[in-house]
């Protein structure tokens, strides 16, 4: 979150719309008091959260956007803003504390300390456990004045139904192909890649984009070599597993079931290979087992895996 806190965002092409929609909202004094951000993972909410708060804490007259160069722009591009507060997981799976969902709320219940708005951001809001919901729920019932939540979720139904009819909500879609493809090209700098990365990452863009600037792209490309090596018979499903020795299981798993789930629908536009659908259930197992068990031997449950797949393979090409 430190960077995107610390630079200038500005909307995304393909949240146009719903940028103007906000200017308007803001222009005519119509601004929610809360405002919920959803859609699934990599088509930019996190930013377009950003963009709105930057925005609403500028201090210069009648701009589209923040102006960067003011006072508030500059506490807020050195990350100190007294009057915007983000919570999110310490980590990746972590929930969100009952202790910091309160301090938000006593800040947003007090003077704004540029005299302007105060702005509640929070990231993964799926991830407040029930007493933290609770504690939410309060500032929602009784909003003050100049002040604004958004809310970011990956995952709508997770959140409690009391907080979701609180808050305005605004879905934001994946853009289409070519949207996608334009933008990435241009951000990354590297059209080689664009297209694969977009595929791989289901068109959401800065999924494609972080899958590009990690390297996470670069070894999915190994792996994918790896299983249709594997498919073609010009690797045994014992040195399949060798050389996936130093990837992570879990990420393994995802990256198959993605590609045999392209495999599916490319294959069979709606209907696919019943073989496929099988093979993605035997994935789906493995996944399970990395999950619950710590002790799995990966070398074994892929060297499993590369043999059925080897055989599923060889049954559907015939
Ligand atoms: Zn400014």
């Amino acid at each position: 979150m430190a960077y995107e806190n610390t630079i200038l965002a500005l909307p995304l092409p393909w949240h146009k719309d719903v940028w103007e929609g906000f200017s308007r909202a803001i222009d005519v004094g119509r601004m929610p008091h809360a405002l919920l951000l959803h859609g699934t993972n990599g088509v930019g909410k996190r930013r377009l959260a950003m963009t709105l708060a930057q925005q609403m804490l500028c201090g210069a007259e009648a701009n589209q956007y923040a102006c960067g160069s003011c006072k508030p722009c500059k506490l807020l591009l050195a990350g100190s803003h007294p009057d915007l507060t983000i919570l999110e997981p310490e980590e990746d799976g972590k929930k969100i504390r009952v202790d910091d969902v309160r301090r938000l709320c006593t800040k947003l219940n007090t003077t704004a300390q540029q005299g302007g708005w105060k702005i509640g951001l929070i990231l993964v809001a799926d991830a407040m456990n029930i007493n933290a919901s609770n504690a939410l729920l309060k500032s929602l019932e009784e909003p003050q004045g100049k002040t604004l939540l958004i809310l970011v979720s990956d995952r709508l139904h997770a959140l409690l139904p009391t907080i979701r009819s609180r808050c305005q909500k605004q879905y934001l879609s994946t853009p289409s192909e070519d949207v996608a493809t334009h933008w990435l090209k241009e951000v990354s700098g590297n059209s080689s890649d664009v297209a694969k990365a977009i595929e791989v990452s289901n068109g959401r863009p800065l999924l494609a984009l972080h899958n590009i600037e990690s390297g996470t792209l670069a070894l999915r490309q190994d792996f994918e070599a790896i299983i249709e090596g594997v498919a073609s018979g010009s690797l045994s499903s014992v040195e399949a597993a060798q050389q996936c020795v130093k990837l992570n299981g879990n990420n393994i798993i995802e990256w198959y079931m993605n590609y045999v789930h392209r495999l599916a629908v490319n294959e069979g536009q709606g209907g696919g290979d019943r073989r496929l659908f099988q093979f993605q259930d035997r994935l789906m197992s493995a996944r399970q087992l990395l999950l619950s068990q710590s002790n799995v031997n990966q070398q074994l449950l892929l060297e499993g895996l590369f043999m059925d797949w080897a055989q599923s393979s060889n049954a559907i090409s015939h």
